[in-house]
């Protein structure tokens, strides 16, 4: 299993495949784990058996059963594991209930989490970010931003969304986004569309498809990057507000509009 905090010396940081593109991620420090979004149980469970750690927290985004599906029978396997989730959505198991700006400190670990309040996706949706010595930093955030896309809107408004990835692209550059689905490379052929001329946006496909082809996960990926080559963050962008009107035949008047028509355009490709 591949460790992407390679450069850290006291955490590991692990993409468990899950479902057909789902990703759980543990976050391992001496004999501990940190679980995040566990749709499924068994994949977590063979994990930390086979290296031989104590769950120590499950730490949930939002609601949806390919995020929550395996709380239970983890909380059943380590009853002393505690369930942190979203206030305002129903978790199960959930011990621990969180919003904005709350930080969380776990006992036996050396680092805090900040929570941000994400709606759009879902409307209790949150993120946490952790912050560690050197340049290393972390965000969780299960469906409201992805590699190249974003979660659909199946609860929020496009406002609160554009609001939500706002506050994830103010966070430091060197951020390592570590979404919860592997979906990369459809991402990538769907924003070649809106900017065909985007260089990064090429150089990202060719490392996916080598990454793909190697079986390796095109995640965590840079905050830098998706600035660069995420179109949902760059509907400020005169070339990508002039593909989206183009699209959609009409005039767009802000950049919330021009995000609205870039999620229906995405939804329809
Ligand atoms: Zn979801
Ligand atoms: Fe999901």
């Amino acid at each position: 299993m591949l460790n992407v905090l390679e450069t850290n010396t006291e955490f590991s940081l692990y993409p468990l495949p899950a479902f057909n593109d789902n990703y759980i991620w543990v976050l391992q420090h001496n004999r501990q784990a940190i679980v995040v979004d566990p749709g499924q149980a068994q994949p977590v469970l063979e994990f930390l058996a086979q290296q031989q750690l104590e769950l120590t927290a499950l730490l949930i985004t939002h609601h949806h059963g390919d995020h929550v599906g395996g709380v239970r029978t983890l909380k059943q396997h380590y009853p002393h594991a505690t369930v942190y989730g979203p206030k305002h959505e129903d978790i199960p198991c959930k011990d621990v209930a969180l919003n904005e700006s709350d930080t969380l400190q776990l006992p036996g670990w050396p680092i805090s989490f900040t929570v941000l309040d994400v709606p759009g996706h879902t409307l209790g949706h949150i993120a946490y970010f952790l912050e560690f010595t050197g340049d290393t930093a972390v965000l969780f955030c299960g469906d409201t931003l992805f590699s190249v896309g974003c979660g659909r809107l199946f609860e929020g408004t496009p406002t609160q969304m554009v609001e939500s990835l706002g506050k994830l692209t103010a966070l430091p550059a060197h951020t390592l986004v570590c979404a919860a689905h592997e979906y990369t490379l459809s991402n990538i052929a769907w924003a070649l569309q809106v900017e065909p001329h985007n260089s990064d946006l090429h150089t990202r496909q060719q490392q996916a498809m080598q990454q793909r082809q190697r079986g390796l996960p095109t995640l965590p990926t840079r905050m830098a990057d998706e600035l660069a080559s995420n179109p949902f963050l760059r509907a400020h962008v005169p070339n990508v507000a002039q593909a989206a009107r183009q699209y959609a035949q009409r005039p767009l008047n802000n950049v919330v509009e021009v995000f609205a028509c870039l999620r229906e355009w995405k939804n329809n490709s």
